[in-house]
């Protein structure tokens, strides 16, 4: 086609970007490639794996498949320069990432290109997109790092950090777990995706250049084997993960025991909810960012296009319209919107979803576009109806395809977008606001656009709910996944046994211990235990004080079903907080009663009871005044947007209490996570579990809904082990042994649910600084994002 053509037909003529500058880069350095240990690039000699241009399929270059011994010479080199690079100045450690940021702005359109060349996204969205986003990302996090010592006052760097990333957004995905890393004063050890290796090796010259310390970043190549060894190095503090549910899963039982702090940010299916009174040609552009933006291939995509029913058909065919002029091919050229397929492997398992789909009767709808003969290409289209419970409705396609289904009310909108075991990203297109904020506050997603959809930035928390994972990154909130509490090391937490051999139930045993046998507490009501059984709490010196219940699933299977139906006490703060100052003032007036419970209990000198009693009292007073103070943020973000970081409750939450303090642990647990409207099933300390027994009346006349404390009696270990497996718990805060704790997180991965364990070490429950405070608070909630753009 040559100019005079272009003239006559109006159409875009081909603007390929040159991509000479890394040719050249590619062959200077022979197309072979290592690791990046200790500041040196090493291992190149056995560089194995093949990586090839998605667009052409051609191998571009080889990288090695990084050995146990590599990555153990990564961690050591990351420990070694750990002590030196987290006690350097904040201001020291911002200049160096000011430097990377720099440097990576000068070379802006040599990493767009390669970034282009390796992934095979069009080079539109790297040079828009991800290069000036990772660029953000590093300014950013500078100003971190220089306001360190008074932002986070209390908090020190966790030491080296194990990095995995994907394929979909490389230096994106680099820059997002770096950046915080650095900033924070912890040394990393990242390991790219093998299908894109190449803008982190790219980078790790880049540091070289600016001088950073040897070791502080450390990049080791290869696939899910070399992953598996980052993940099981004992010498990690932290494993900060991206890619898919299912190795996510993976790596939260390969960490489970092991102290590791854990961020997983996984899949997702988003919703796309289009309601009658949308733009509708606006949120039509919206599909083609939300959908087909990256090839489909991004985690927070908004796949599921959920339709008002009124405007269904105007809007696929607006849609249909759109899709046809969408330009598919060279992901050098800059007028393509959909560059090529990461990897061939990655196509076929689309394709193999696509048939299937149609195997099952869906129709799918695709651009009629014209496809490059080479290279793996697939038209951008849609599932023009489909049944919420198609396979393509809930798995991540992680391809240019969307499904769609309709709605008549709003509930069944919330209805269909909850519908996912995911829960990363929402997008909801509305003129009317306030039908738009209730949609977004229902919706059950970690970030949520309003008439808009993938906007990012450094400054706004991303990451997911449920199966989507946890942990946040970017801004604050991103920041403290990479600190910790500065903490004195605590001894193993003491166990003081229970025997909880059920108690005979002849007449006699019964006849004498009647009138002393307690219940659990589920749905505001004492019910019996399951299988009728109880057990003997007695006194240091074996007398019988009264039985306990021995509860078993079907005891904690009822109190998860009583606890799903208080989900009204999220709604209002206000009322949260009353009922808690009511439950202090009613512990008030029972004192005295409660303390010598607790004396008789344990042992304690009957000031240390009262003293007990008094401080679980503060704390109740403490978490009343705390229920509507616990704010989100609004984030300086993008311009002309308002991006909320709102903190909502988990869900919810197991908790199984530890022995010592048997009271004010177990409400130190509990009252942050009902202060902020989660809902509790807890397990009190198996050798005091009377304590709870004066809590049921203290809850009844508190005006405690029923259903949102529920109490269970029995065995630690047994009951937190069914809560942990549990489907329709949200999250578990285990306090007992290392083994307990390690078993607990294990079983977490089947739904991913949030776990805060004591790692089997003893907590000062007395202390206020360690057991109570905003750090509680934090952990009961989850941040949900929610991004409105204004201006007419
Ligand atoms: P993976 O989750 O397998 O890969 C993500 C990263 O983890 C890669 O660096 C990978 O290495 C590494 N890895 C793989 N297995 C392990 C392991 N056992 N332990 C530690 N690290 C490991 O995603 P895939 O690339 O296989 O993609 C499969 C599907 O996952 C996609 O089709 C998509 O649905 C989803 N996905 C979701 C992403 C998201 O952002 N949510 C991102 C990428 C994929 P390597 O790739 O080098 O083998």
């Amino acid at each position: 086609m040559n100019i005079k053509d272009i003239m006559e037909t109006m159409d875009y003529g081909p603007a390929p970007e040159a991509s000479t500058d890394v040719e050249a880069w590619l062959e200077s350095r022979g197309r072979v490639f290592g690791h990046f240990i200790d500041g040196s690039f090493t291992g190149a000699g056995n560089a194995s794996i093949e990586v090839e241009n998605p667009a052409t399929g051609e191998v571009i270059a080889r990288i090695p498949e990084g050995t146990e011994a590599e990555v153990n010479a990564a961690v050591a080199a990351a420990k070694e320069a750990f002590p030196a690079w987290s006690r350097l100045p904040g201001f020291e450690r911002a200049r160096y990432l000011y430097a990377i940021a720099r440097h990576l702005q000068q070379r802006e359109r040599f990493f767009s290109v390669l970034e282009s060349i390796d992934n095979g996204k069009p080079i539109k969205e790297t040079r828009n997109a991800d290069i000036p986003l990772a660029i953000r990302h590093f300014y950013h996090h500078a100003g971190w790092a220089a306001a360190i010592d008074t932002e986070f006052p209390g908090h020190e760097a966790l030491g080296v950090c194990g990095q995995i990333i994907p394929w979909n957004f490389p230096l994106l995905m680099l820059a997002w777990k770096i950046a915080p890393a650095l900033a924070a004063g912890n040394t990393v050890v990242l390991k790219p995706a093998d299908l894109t290796p190449l803008t982190a090796i790219a980078f790790a010259e880049l540091l070289v250049e600016i001088g950073l310390p040897k070791g502080v970043v450390n990049i080791v190549h290869g696939g899910g084997a070399t992953g598996a060894l980052i993940v099981r190095h004992p010498d990690i503090a932290k494993i900060a993960f991206t890619g898919s549910t299912a190795v996510g899963r993976e790596i939260r039982r390969a960490t489970a025991g092991s102290g590791k702090k854990l961020s997983l940010e996984l899949g997702g299916k988003s919703p796309f909810i289009v309601c009658a009174d949308a733009d509708l040609d606006a949120a039509v552009e919206g599909v083609v960012e939300g959908v087909w933006f990256n090839q489909g291939e991004v985690c927070c995509a908004g796949s599921r296009l959920i339709l008002q029913e009124g405007i269904a058909d105007r809007f696929l065919a607006k849609l249909r319209a759109r899709m046809e002029r969408l330009r598919v091919g060279d992901p050098l050229d800059k007028s393509t919107d959909m560059g090529a397929i990461v990897s061939a492997g990655q196509k076929a398992r689309i394709m193999g979803l696509l048939e299937g789909a149609k195997a099952e009767g869906y129709r799918l709808e695709q651009s009629s576009c014209p496809l490059p003969e080479r290279g793996r290409f697939i038209a951008p289209g849609f599932f023009a109806d489909t049944e919420p419970s198609a396979t393509v409705s809930q798995v991540e396609i992680f391809g240019p395809i969307a499904v769609t289904m309709t709605f008549r009310t709003v509930d069944e909108a919330v209805q269909l977008a909850n519908n996912t075991s995911y829960g990363l990203a929402a997008s909801i297109w509305s003129e009317n606001i306030n039908g738009a904020t209730e949609l977004a506050a229902r919706v059950k997603a970690g970030v949520v656009w309003i008439n808009a959809t993938n906007i990012f930035d450094a400054n706004a928390p991303f990451g997911g709910y449920k199966e989507s994972g946890y942990g946040r990154e970017g801004a604050r909130e991103g920041m403290l996944g990479y600190l910790k509490r500065s903490v004195r090391k605590a001894a193993p937490a003491e166990i003081v046994p229970a025997d909880l051999t059920a108690m005979p139930q002849t007449e006699g045993a019964v006849a004498t211990y009647i009138d002393r046998t307690m219940k659990n507490y589920i749905g505001g009501k004492q019910a019996r235990p399951d299988g009728g059984a109880s057990y003997a709490v007695r006194d240091p010196s074996g007398e019988i004080l009264g039985l306990a219940p021995i509860s078993n699933r079907k005891d904690i299977r009822n109190a998860v079903e009583a606890a799903a139906k208080a989900a009204s006490w999220a709604g209002n703060a206000h009322n949260r907080a009353q009922v808690l100052y009511y439950l202090a003032e009613n512990l008030s007036a029972r004192a005295a009663e409660v303390a010598a419970l607790l004396q008789r209990m344990t042992g304690v000198s009957k000031e240390k009871a009262a003293a007990e009693v008094r401080q679980t009292l503060e704390r109740c007073f403490y978490y009343a005044g705390m229920a509507d103070k616990h704010d989100g943020l609004i984030h300086a973000a993008k311009p002309r947007h308002l991006t909320l970081s709102v903190k909502e409750p988990i869900g919810i939450v197991g908790v199984a209490a530890p022995d010592q303090s048997p009271l004010l642990s177990l409400m130190s647990l509990v009252l942050p996570l009902i202060a902020t409207g989660n809902r509790v099933v807890a397990v009190p300390s198996p050798a005091c579990a009377l304590i709870v027994q004066p809590l049921y009346q203290l809850l009844d006349t508190s005006d405690v809904p029923a259903g949102v404390v529920n109490l269970v009696t029995g065995d630690r270990d047994t009951l937190a082990k069914v809560l942990a497996e549990h489907d329709a718990v949200n999250g578990l805060w285990y306090c007992g042994t290392a083994e307990g704790a390690a078993e607990v997180e294990r079983l977490s991965a089947g739904n991913l649910k949030q776990v805060w364990t004591n790692n089997g070490l003893a907590i000062d429950w007395v202390d206020d600084a360690v057991a109570r405070g905003p750090e509680w608070l934090d952990r009961a909630t989850q941040v949900k994002t929610i991004w409105v753009p204004y201006g007419a």
